[in-house]
C-alpha cells in the first residue's frame, strides 16, 4: 500500500467501475464517489425491495442522473446480479472494459431458523453468492488479459460472527470471505486484487433495526474511503483482506489459530486423550495467524513426533 497517496488525490480517471446494487445505500455512495473522481461508472440496480421483491429501473436511473448532473460519466444497468455477465457486458459495450468491480448488491430475508423456508435460503444465496460469483466470473478474463483488476466483495458482521435470525444471510456473507481470499490468491499473478469488507451503514436495510440517533453516525459515505483505497491503482499488495468499516471505524480482521494439541496418530488418539489437551486446543496465548492450508501442513511437519497422548 502506497501510504503517500493522500485520499484527496485518489483519482480514477479512465477507470471503468461496476457497482452492483448502486441505486441506494452504500452502492449509491460508491457510485457517486467514483463518478466524481473521473471514473466511468456502471450503475447496476434491479430496483426491488430490500427483501428482493419486484424490480424497477428508477433506482439506477436516479443515480446515473446524479452522476451526470455533477459532470461525471455513468450508465445504468437493471439486471439482477445473478446475470452478472450482462452487467459486465454493459461495461464493455459502453466503456470498452472493466477495471473495478464492487460486488455490493444485497437483500435480507431475516427469519428464525426454525421458520426458514427454502425460498428464504435460496434467494439470499442467489443474490449474494451467485450474484458476486457471476459478476466476478464475467470480469475475470478481462482482468487477466489487461493484467489489472480490483474487486470488493461485501461480507457482513453477521457472517463473521453470526446473528440471530440471519442464518441464510450469515452463511452467504461468510462465503464472501472465502471467495475473496481465493480470488486474491488466484489473481495475484495478474495484478488482480480482491478484498472483503464488512460494512455498517445507515440504509433501508438498517433503518428498521437501528435507532435514528445511531443511524446518524453511520453515513454510507464513511465506508467509501476504505473501498477507494483498496481498489485504487496505488494499492499493489493489500489483497485477501477482511475489513470492518463504518461510522469512521476501520479495522482489519484475520484468522487466529490457538496453540493447539498434536496427538499421536495411533490407537491412543481417543476422545479422552483429546479431552486432556482441551486447554491447549483453547490456548490462544501463543497463537498463529494462518493464511492458507499450506501453513497447516507446515505445522504438522514441525510438530510431527512431538505429540504425546498422556492417558
Ligand atoms: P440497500 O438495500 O440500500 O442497497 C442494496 C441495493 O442492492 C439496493 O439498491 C437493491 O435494489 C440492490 N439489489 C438487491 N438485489 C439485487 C439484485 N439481485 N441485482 C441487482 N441489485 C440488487 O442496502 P445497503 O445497506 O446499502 O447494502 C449494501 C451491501 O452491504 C449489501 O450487500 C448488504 O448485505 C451489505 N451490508 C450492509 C450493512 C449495513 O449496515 N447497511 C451491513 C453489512 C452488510
Amino acid at each position: 500500500m502506497n501510504v503517500n497517496s493522500s485520499a484527496e488525490n485518489l483519482r480514477f480517471d479512465g477507470k471503468v467501475v461496476v457497482v452492483t446494487g448502486a441505486g441506494g445505500g452504500l452502492g449509491r455512495a460508491y457510485a457517486l464517489f467514483f463518478g466524481s473522481r473521473g471514473a466511468n461508472v456502471v450503475v447496476n440496480d434491479l430496483g426491488g425491495s430490500f427483501k428482493g421483491e419486484g424490480n424497477s429501473t428508477k433506482a439506477a436511473d436516479v443515480v446515473v442522473d446524479e452522476i451526470e448532473k455533477a459532470g461525471g460519466k455513468a450508465v445504468a444497468n437493471y439486471d439482477s446480479v445473478e446475470f452478472g455477465d450482462k452487467i459486465i457486458e454493459t461495461a464493455v459495450k459502453t466503456f470498452g472494459t472493466v477495471h473495478i468491480l464492487i460486488n455490493n448488491a444485497g437483500i435480507l430475508r431475516d427469519i428464525a431458523f426454525r421458520n426458514m423456508k427454502d425460498d428464504d435460503w435460496n434467494l439470499i444465496m442467489k443474490v449474494h453468492v451467485k450474484g458476486s460469483y457471476k459478476c466476478a466470473r464475467a470480469a475475470w478474463p478481462i482482468f487477466r488479459k489487461q493484467r489489472y483488476g480490483r474487486i470488493i466483495n461485501t461480507a457482513s458482521a453477521a457472517g463473521l460472527f453470526g446473528s440471530f435470525g440471519q442464518t441464510n444471510y450469515a452463511a452467504a456473507k461468510l462465503a464472501m470471505v472465502g471467495f475473496s481470499e481465493t480470488l486474491a490468491k488466484e489473481g495475484a499473478k495478474y495484478n488482480i486484487l480482491c478484498n472483503a469488507i464488512a460494512p455498517i451503514a445507515a440504509s433501508r436495510m438498517t433503518e428498521t433495526v437501528m435507532p435514528p440517533e445511531l443511524l446518524e453516525t453511520l453515513k454510507p459515505e464513511w465506508v467509501v474511503p476504505l473501498v477507494a483505497v483498496l481498489v485504487h491503482g496505488s494499492n499493489e499488495e493489500e489483497s485477501g483482506g477482511i475489513f470492518e468499516v463504518g461510522g469512521g471505524h476501520i479495522a482489519k480482521l484475520r484468522w487466529e489459530r490457538s496453540k493447539g494439541a498434536l496427538l499421536k496418530t495411533d490407537s491412543s488418539l481417543t476422545p479422552s486423550a483429546l479431552l486432556k489437551k482441551w486447554g491447549d486446543i483453547n490456548d490462544f496465548s501463543s497463537c498463529e495467524y494462518p493464511n492458507g492450508p499450506a501453513n497447516f501442513m507446515e505445522l504438522l511437519e514441525l510438530a510431527r513426533g512431538l505429540g504425546t497422548n498422556e492417558q
